[in-house]
């Protein structure tokens, strides 16, 4: 039954998982590996840490060693892209011409950095941060400016920011919600976060945009809605990715931002699987909020979700259900969210950790479903383990840091 060629496109951390568990669980024809970037898979998250830092190079960032695609006779194609898949045939075709047929299809193909469209969002200096040669000329330019403006105050603007500013590179983050992080974390969180940054001398703007950014052949300027100037002359936009799902569109497929798939990672067609950042899926969590869709944009979903595809491509599918967690490193803080709460989910702040830390535990109603740490590992992994069992605190003793969570939560 798995014998026949399982294509993969796409080959980052979904895509090399996904060959990897394929072969594990018995896939036993011919796998393709392709991706349009000119590495092997790597890994992205140190791009805007250790990468930037110069404490890893991009050889450091591999995901397998090169003996792993051939120990597991796993094609890997790099450097090309498939421009067109034919579901109905069979058959894809690359940029390069090459053409492949297929008897099952695993889409991993990512997103993409969204851009500003302003006007003068294409100088010379504004960029954005997303595979290792964004990463490279980011590092180049870093070494070389003053003023650092980065737009954005997610997970991406933040970390660059905190590197940025520990050279000594002035840097300003702006930020169009009202708070940092506001797709991921609570206001309390986000407020936590804030002031250790401003403490570390990096300008914090929320609430409001940028409306033009100005320059000369190289970017000088970026002016706000609010009319404030400021000096730049380097500029990251770091305001969310697009999942790439054209292909996946062209052939006929369902998507609605990102290739709807359901909670086996199948597409539309009952057939392709798709993964990662690309995939709009079914919320996985215990307490899933009925029809709830989302795209989840982590190392952890692209692992476990890609684990998912595997079983249902070699013939043992089970559903996917997982508490999705999400690390960021910046400067000195490090935050670890798990669980999905959304804007209406109320906020348990346990007042009392040990300096430097915080917690906050997300409620819906009197269940917990998420937790937002702050240089609290420990935590962390007490409340991750208890959502992932589905058990919950009552919210009338969560707020006590007399008793440790790990009593708590016993
Ligand atoms: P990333 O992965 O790039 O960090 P996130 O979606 O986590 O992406 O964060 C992007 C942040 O950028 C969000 O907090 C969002 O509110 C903010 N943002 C989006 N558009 C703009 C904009 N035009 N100006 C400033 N901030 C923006």
């Amino acid at each position: 039954m798995s014998t026949g060629h399982l294509l993969v496109i796409g080959a980052g951390q979904a895509g090399a998982q996904l060959v990897s568990s394929a072969r594990e669980l018995g896939w036993a024809g011919p796998i393709t590996l392709v991706g349009h970037e000119p590495h092997a898979p790597y890994g992205r998250p140190p791009l805007s840490k250790a990468y930037l830092r110069g404490e890893v190079d991009a050889g450091g960032l591999a995901l397998r060693s090169n003996a792993f695609y051939a120990e597991q006779r796993v094609e890997l194609v790099v450097g090309d892209r498939v421009t067109h898949v034919d579901l109905a045939v069979g058959e894809a075709v690359a940029e390069s011409g090459r053409r492949w047929t297929f008897d099952r299809l695993a889409l991993a193909t990512g997103a993409e950095p969204r851009r500003l469209d302003l006007e003068g969002s294409d100088l010379d200096g504004v960029v954005v941060l997303r595979d290792v040669a964004d990463a490279a000329a980011l590092t180049r330019r870093l070494s070389e400016v003053s003023d650092l403006v980065v737009i954005g105050g997610g997970f991406i603007g933040l970390e660059v920011a905190a590197t940025a500013a520990a050279t000594g590179v002035r840097a300003t983050v702006v930020e169009a919600g009202q708070s940092l992080m506001n797709r991921v974390v609570s206001p309390d969180t986000a407020a936590v976060v804030e002031a250790e940054h401003r403490a570390a001398g990096i300008q914090v703007l929320t609430g409001t945009r940028p409306l033009r950014l100005h320059g000369d052949g190289a970017v000088r300027a970026v002016e706000l809605e609010d009319g404030t100037e400021l000096a730049a002359d380097l500029v990251l936009v770091g305001i969310g990715a697009r999942p790439r799902d054209d292909l996946a569109r062209a052939a006929g497929l369902c998507c609605d931002g990102g290739v709807v798939v359901d909670e086996l990672s199948l597409a539309s067609d009952g057939r392709t699987v798709a993964v990662g950042d690309c995939a709009n899926l079914p919320d996985p969590t215990p307490g899933a909020v009925p029809g709830r869709r989302l795209r989840l944009e982590s190392v952890d979903n692209a692992i476990e979700q890609a684990k998912v595809a595997a079983r249902t491509l070699t013939g043992d599918p089970r559903p996917y259900r997982s508490v999705p967690w999400f690390w960021s490193d910046q400067g000195a803080l490090k935050l670890q969210t798990a669980g999905l709460a959304g804007a209406d989910d109320d906020v348990v702040v346990r007042t009392g950790t040990r300096a430097g830390q915080h917690v906050a535990l997300r409620y819906r109603g009197e269940q917990l479903v998420a937790v937002e740490c702050v240089n609290a590992p420990a935590d962390f992994l007490v409340v991750r383990k208890a959502l992932a069992t589905n058990r919950t605190l009552p919210r009338d003793v969560a707020a006590d840091t007399g008793v440790s969570l790990k009593k708590l939560l016993r």
